[in-house]
């Protein structure tokens, strides 16, 4: 009998073939690797690098430029360069308390130069006299400033060295030679693309693309693996979403035909004509309400554009057919403002509204609009009759809450959000919504005048803010963020408005609104601010959304340079509601104390109302890593995704999602795993 050319029988294991990738290995922990214990593998887990795989997806942010190498007789003053040579002799010293100064004479065979670092003593003891060194820096005037180094052996002086986020206990050193371990396991991570795929998009392997990622060999070689590996995230994602709206064209809502009389005399009774960016949210929603496919759109705009005027819209829709709308806050403070926005209106149309929250349950049988907090779904208040459920805030909410709001029925909803999102993001992380933007405001509104000053002349913001006061209009006193506990941030302003009472704001009605004042008191509050019996709210960020009190004119932000952009600019939104000029007043620790950062993020707020622009810039001032302050479990897992340069990459990826649905595979394997935390928009 011929032999088959493989024989007959199978052994009872088949040898692995050399180059399978061995996906166990890139999920083992990082204290596996020589030279990492418990201290370090503890620290490294502050930076979010637990395991092997954590390492090789560590993205350098940046790469070290090609610098030219010199030797020591040809370096030119100020420029920035390598050189190469031995150590002679190495001296510390201690001029103040808090700076060491080390020093190195170094020498190649073409002359001998002073190498100084600063604030490093303990490199003196590796600096021995014979030592080869390799450094990268520059010539001033009292020697070699070296910003990298490497002691026998090269890697952190080399052109396109990579450079990681670092901790303070991590040095981006001993990062480099972390991933630098790790980087062997790179082919044991598996490629999640369909082979056809990568051959469409001409896409290197994934295992390539993390070596040249960690050791480019030019700038544009590091940015192509990105850009490789920046595609799978987004693909994994899209593919999630495409996954999302599959299923749900399954399920079936009412379909709630023509707009009617009810919505009709909503409209004349508005004391303003809807914007042209309202009138279009309004017709693309009754496009939605008209199908049997539930509605789900974001809507989304900046603070005080007018979104709820048109979420009201939607739910008197629901009532006008005969059924019922909700509209869900994710805060209680945020549920009553809402309430007390919407039942006057709603009082005039003669449509009953409920208020349902954790601590008030008015009653609702009646109600045909019920606007409350997630205590609404939680206590398993049955919602008959749903057929429209506004969710403000959307970022705020989990899936699984806004899942529970619709489980077992399919209302159309309306997702609203202040928080504008670069419609690059938005498509990313509500790629199943479609999205209406509502980007210019209201035209009977001036822009807010925004001031930035440092505390030394705070007292001239106290000024204007009495001059305000003293023309009948009301203010805002915002306090230093403090970001320990609700509670001590409740103590310090209740410290601070104690002593504003006494000092800056003496002869004024001062009010205190903070997180831990319980539910009704904080109701009382903002009532007798509304009908002008104070004249300051002194508060925590807990104003940052849903007040709305047009005679507030002006604000003053204590310590703003603790705080981010995204928040400011909700923080600033409170003020500048009514038809009268607002000013916003910023005020800030002095320069030297502040980062770049931080000024660039006053100035930006100082030079734009636009919160699409500031969105864009936030991103851009943050990084990629945490997106606009939200909570979102998945999306702190997208690390190589540039928000403004991957535009067209997440339109590949969106095109490619479609056909990838049903794929089952490794790139299935990660979307699970993606879409098994909380938080992305399912
Ligand atoms: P958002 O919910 O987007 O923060 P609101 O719907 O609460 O904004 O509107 C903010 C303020 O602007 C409210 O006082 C509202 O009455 C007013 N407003 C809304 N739409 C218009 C409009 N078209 N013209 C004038 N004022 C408007
Ligand atoms: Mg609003």
């Amino acid at each position: 009998m011929p032999r088959g050319f493989a024989g007959d029988e199978a052994p009872a294991a088949w040898p692995r073939l050399p180059g399978t990738p061995r996906p166990e290995r890139v999920a083992l922990p990082v204290d596996l690797l020589p030279g990492v214990g418990p201290a370090l593998s503890k620290k490294l887990a502050k930076l979010g690098l637990n395991t092997i795989r954590d390492l090789l997806e560590h993205r350098p942010h940046r790469y070290e430029a090609a610098v030219p190498e010199r030797r020591i007789a040809d370096l030119l003053a100020g420029e920035e360069s390598a050189i190469a040579g031995e150590v002679r002799r190495v001296s510390v010293r201690r001029p103040r308390r808090n700076l060491a100064i080390v020093q190195a004479r170094v020498a190649d065979d073409s002359g001998e130069i002073g190498a100084v670092w600063f604030n490093q003593a303990w490199l003196a003891d590796k600096l021995q006299p014979g030592t080869r060194v390799r450094l990268r820096g520059q010539l001033e005037r009292n020697g070699f400033k070296v910003r990298s180094y490497d002691l026998n052996g090269v890697s952190a002086t080399a052109d396109f060295a990579p450079v990681y986020p670092a901790s303070e206990e991590v040095t981006p050193k001993r990062l480099r030679g972390l991933v630098e371990r790790a980087l062997p396991n790179a082919r044991d991570l598996p490629d999640p693309l369909p082979a056809p795929l990568k051959a469409r998009e001409a896409l290197p392997l994934r295992s390539d693309a993390l070596l040249a990622l960690h050791r480019p060999n030019s700038l544009e070689e590091g940015e192509a693996a990105r850009r490789r590996l920046a595609f799978d995230e987004l693909l994994v994602l899209q593919v999630g979403l495409a996954r999302a709206r599959a299923g749900r064209a399954e399920a079936k809502a009412r379909a709630l035909g023509e707009p009617g009389d009810l919505v009709r005399r909503y409209q004349e009774l508005l004391p303003f004509e809807l914007t042209p960016d309202q009138g279009q949210a309004i017709a693309e929603i009754d496009a939605d309400l008209a199908r049997e496919a539930p509605m789900q759109r974001l809507l989304q705009g900046d603070v005080g554009s007018g979104k709820t005027v048109v979420a009201l819209y939607a739910l008197l829709r629901a009532v006008e057919a005969g059924f019922r709308g909700a509209l869900m806050a994710p805060t209680e403070t945020l549920a009553e403002q809402h309430f007390l926005t919407i039942e006057p209106l709603c009082a005039g149309l003669g449509v009953p509204v409920a208020l349902l929250t954790g601590s008030v349950k008015s009653e609702f049988a009646d109600a045909r609009i019920v606007v409350g907090t997630h205590a609404l779904i939680q206590e398993g208040v049955e919602l008959e009759d749903l057929a429209v459920a506004v969710v403000d805030e959307q970022h705020r909410f989990g899936v699984e809450q806004r899942k529970a709001l619709v489980e077992g029925r399919s209302p159309h909803v309306l997702h609203m959000t202040a928080t504008p999102i670069p419609r690059t993001l938005a498509l990313t992380l509500y790629g199943d919504l479609s999205v209406t933007e509502i980007a210019k405001p209201p035209a009977s509104r001036k822009p807010v005048i925004t001031s930035w000053v440092t505390a030394e002349r705070s007292s001239e913001a106290y000024k204007r803010l009495r001059r305000h006061l003293d023309e009948g209009r009301q203010a805002y006193v915002v306090c230093p963020l403090i970001e320990e506990s609700e509670t001590s941030q409740a103590r310090a302003a209740e410290a601070e408005a104690e002593r504003l009472r006494r000092a800056e704001l003496r002869e004024y009605r001062v009010g205190l609104l903070h997180g831990r004042l319980r539910p009704a008191e904080r109701r009382e509050l903002m009532a007798r601010f509304k009908a002008r019996e104070l004249d300051v709210l002194v508060a925590t960020t807990v104003i940052e959304v849903g007040v709305d009190v047009p005679n507030a004119t002006i604000m003053i932000v204590q310590e703003a340079d603790r705080f981010g952009l995204a928040q400011l600019h909700q923080l600033r939104g409170r003020v500048g509601r009514g038809a009268e000029q607002s000013y916003c007043l910023l005020i800030s620790r002095a320069h030297e104390e502040l980062t770049d950062n931080a000024k660039e993020r006053l100035q930006a707020l100082v030079d734009s109302s636009d919160g699409f622009e500031l969105a864009e810039k936030d991103l851009e001032l943050r990084g990629e890593g945490q997106l606009l302050g939200t909570r979102q479990a998945g999306l702190s897992d997208l690390r190589f995704v540039h928000w403004r340069r991957d535009r067209p990459l997440l339109e590949r990826a969106r095109a490619a999602a479609e056909q990838l649905v049903g794929y089952e595979g490794p790139l299935a394997d990660e979307v699970d795993h993606l879409f098994s935390g909380e938080g992305v928009a399912a």
